[in-house]
């Protein structure tokens, strides 16, 4: 009897599972044999193109990244073995907070071994049922699940809507709130909207509220300089906590930070929990962490070299026919609005010889299917030329364009 109650767990996340499958929701991975890059061997053997990397600046298979992080290794070993206040701190760590800090105009920094954790543990230390949390409706999944976590009263804006935005600060003033925080991630990465900082700051200075901006698809890059968002709004030292990942432009293997004044830090130190209680982030990826900041503080050529391939980029695609969201990030979404539309494109530009991914209902709305291309610094020219003549082919194939003429 109990066995076979206990099958009918299992049975019933195989159904799940066939049901995912049906409606076309299921998500398989593509396995990878090289380094992460502008071009990525498959385990077909065959190379493709890659526009679908959080690689904006390169430097995930990048050889003087690798060099660093095998220097930190070398120095300071494999891992810790321990939380950071027992006795996982290296001189590496604190050169890595440091030099965050520093990059984003912020007091201190607090590393996490993921952004994911980052924003799992930022709000419950800081906020409780006397506070307000006002949230974009598009929020990453992981400030969702923070937010969660938290005992304060949640207030949701509509995406990017500062009208709307006002609405809750102005609830959220009415209900009595002591403390009241705006969250936004910097970048929306489904469209590479970028957030309204300037007038988010504006509204926040009017209300007496904090701000919060999750950087996870700006540091490094956006911003005359790549401090991001806040440099790219000119609200720098306005913004008062930053989240972000060392897992994207950064570096890309993994690993996050919030960064914040000194009082916020400390009291992040002392109390969130994802910082507490799980390990220290690896000498390597620290080590190499701040190897990317010191290239990138030096220098905007990387930065500089991914804009260019932007807009390089939308020009091109937009001149072929398609229809993309209007923008100036490397996330650049191609629409093709309709879902199956979309998986056909995306496996046919794979055997064609391009990774991209299609995207569809739930996770963009209804009828707004597409796939989602991402530019690197790494892309060079006669790449990115391939890659749009293999758009043209596929689209043609597809009848999403018209047939040459
Ligand atoms: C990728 C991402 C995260 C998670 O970053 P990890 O370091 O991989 O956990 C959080 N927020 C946003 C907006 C992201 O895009």
């Amino acid at each position: 009897m109990s066995a076979q109650v206990k099958e009918t767990f299992f049975s019933g996340l195989q159904a799940n599972l066939d049901q995912m499958r049906e409606q076309g929701l299921y998500k398989p991975e593509r396995v990878i044999a090289s380094r992460q890059g502008a071009e990525v061997v498959g385990d077909d053997g065959r190379t493709r193109i890659n526009l679908c990397a959080n690689n904006y600046l390169g430097l995930s298979g990048d050889e003087a990244t690798v060099r660093a992080a095998i220097a930190a290794t070398e120095q300071y070993g494999y891992g810790l073995s321990s939380v950071r206040f027992i006795c996982g701190t290296q001189t590496v760590h604190k050169q890595l907070e440091q030099a965050i800090s520093s990059f984003l105009g912020m007091d201190d920094t607090i590393l996490y071994a993921a952004a994911f954790d980052a924003n799992g543990g930022v709000f419950e230390p800081l906020f409780d049922e006397h506070d307000a949390i006002i949230s974009d409706a598009l929020n990453h999944a992981s400030i969702i699940d923070g937010i969660r976590l938290c005992k304060a009263a949640r207030y949701r804006y509509l995406h990017n809507d500062m009208a709307d935005l006002e609405v809750q600060l102005k609830a959220a003033r009415a209900a009595g709130k002591r403390h009241i925080v705006v969250v936004t991630d910097g970048v929306f990465s489904m469209d590479g909207t970028i957030a309204q900082l300037d007038k988010i700051c504006d509204l926040a200075d009017a209300y007496g509220a904090l701000v919060m901006i999750d950087e996870c698809h700006a540091s490094g890059f956006m911003g005359a300089t790549g401090r991001g968002t806040h440099e790219h709004h000119g609200v720098m030292g306005r913004i008062d906590i930053i989240t972000g990942t060392l897992g994207k432009a950064l570096g890309g293997a993994m690993g996050g930070f919030t960064a914040a004044r000194r009082e916020v830090i400390e009291i992040l130190r002392q109390k969130s929990r994802p910082y507490l209680f799980s390990n220290t982030l690896a000498p390597s990826i620290a080590g190499a962490s701040l190897s990317v900041l010191q290239r990138l503080s030096k220098s905007t050529e990387l930065r500089d070299r991914l804009h260019a391939n932007t807009a390089f980029f939308r020009r091109e695609i937009a001149a072929l026919g398609f229809t993309i969201k209007p923008g100036t990030h490397p996330v650049v979404p191609v629409m093709l609005f309709d879902a199956p539309v979309a998986q056909k494109f995306a496996a046919r530009m794979y055997e064609l010889g391009v990774l991209v991914t299609g995207f569809f209902y739930p996770v963009v709305p209804m009828g707004q299917a597409r796939v989602r291309v991402q530019l690197s610094a790494a892309h060079s020219q006669q790449q990115l030329e391939r890659a749009l003549a293999i758009f043209e082919q596929a689209g043609r194939e597809l009848g999403l364009l018209p047939a040459k003429s």
